[in-house]
């Protein structure tokens, strides 16, 4: 098997420290085992994309030395996917679940949605979906959307299933399907959400391990669900450990230690410190060597010395490790 992996950024702000140090992970693994690094960007939150970022990150990368090794052929042989660009496929694999019933279309509006929330929320139920539109009858579907009403399409979450996420960095986190409720897979737009995006690119694009933030822990189970909807191979996950500041508080892009990537370009540092100081942000190598080239990172990585703990940012060994280059 070919160990495939992707990073899949969203164009909504700077490639940052966090987003480097997934790239990577995901960039070392592949190295490491002759396999193939994907880059894609996820632009389908369009309100929130921010005008050139995705030029922001493909200098980043390149400033690293980070090569993916396949993308499209729009806008250039060495342009990353863009999900964007991909809408004719999530549209064909959205009817796919429309014709066998696991999809259906929600005709609720924000004020209905807010309504029923609150209601649960009242009576102490998880705050979930309530289904009323999965109820309706094919002809009152019908006639709503002969009416022109506008509506998302729900991915139907079966009730009390055990989804179990075999995490090769955490271990086996369990979640009960009950607790997700009916979720949006298409917006009223006809733009894929991203739990649903994801799935049917991971799964075109032939990926064998998802790497990536543990923030996204979480939705693996609705993803888990899409997958086998379809029946695709589940690749295997690994949710990287957060990333702490100085007093071990979770580290927000706004703290003023972290500077978009091209900051430290600017400042002087040389890729090679940045690349070092990274890889060793939550991953440790075996013995006591703390400088290491690329190829020896390659060499070395691999997945199961990746902590659970968070991995603490401390700009002064990076400012180090910035001296010994
Ligand atoms: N577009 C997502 C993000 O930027 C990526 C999530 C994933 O890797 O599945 O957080």
């Amino acid at each position: 098997m070919t160990v495939r992996v992707r990073f899949a950024p969203s164009p909504t702000g700077h490639l940052h420290i966090g987003s480097v140090r997934t790239a990577l992970f995901n960039f070392l693994y592949a190295r490491h085992h002759g396999g193939d690094f994907v880059l894609r960007i996820e632009d389908t939150d369009t309100n929130r994309n921010i005008e050139g970022a995705e030029l922001a990150f493909l200098d980043g990368f390149r400033w690293l030395g980070m090569k993916w090794d396949e993308g499209t052929d729009i806008g250039g042989p060495y342009a990353p996917y863009r999900c964007m660009e991909r809408l004719d496929i999530y549209r064909e694999h959205v009817v796919k679940l429309l014709d066998k019933g696991i999809a259906y279309p929600c005709f609720c509006t924000d004020e209905e949605l807010a309504q029923q929330r609150e209601a649960a929320e009242r009576e102490g139920r998880v705050p979930r979906y309530s289904g009323v539109c999965y109820r309706l009858s094919e002809a009152e579907r019908q006639e709503k959307i002969a009416q022109g009403i506008p509506h998302s399409i729900r991915f139907h979450v079966p009730e009390n299933r055990e989804l179990v996420v075999d995490d090769l960095v955490r271990g086996q986190v369990t979640f009960n399907s009950s607790d997700i409720g009916d979720y949006v897979i298409v917006k009223s737009n006809g733009i894929p959400t991203y739990n649903f995006q994801v799935v049917v690119d991971d799964a075109a694009m032939k990926i064998t391990h998802v790497i990536r933030a543990e923030e996204h822990l979480s939705n693996t189970p609705r993803q888990i669900l899409v997958f086998q909807a379809f029946g695709y191979d589940i690749p295997k996950f690994a949710h990287l450990p957060i990333v702490l500041d100085q007093h071990r508080k979770k580290l927000s892009k706004r703290d003023p230690s972290v500077l978009p990537i091209q900051k430290y370009e600017e400042l002087g540092y040389v890729p090679h410190a940045i690349i070092n100081f990274l890889a060793l942000l939550g991953w440790s190598p075996e013995g006591e060597q703390e400088l290491f080239d690329l190829e020896s990172l390659a060499s070395q990585f691999d997945l199961d010395r990746i902590s659970k703990a968070g991995a603490v940012f401390d700009v002064d060994k990076l400012n180090w490790m910035a001296n010994q280059y």
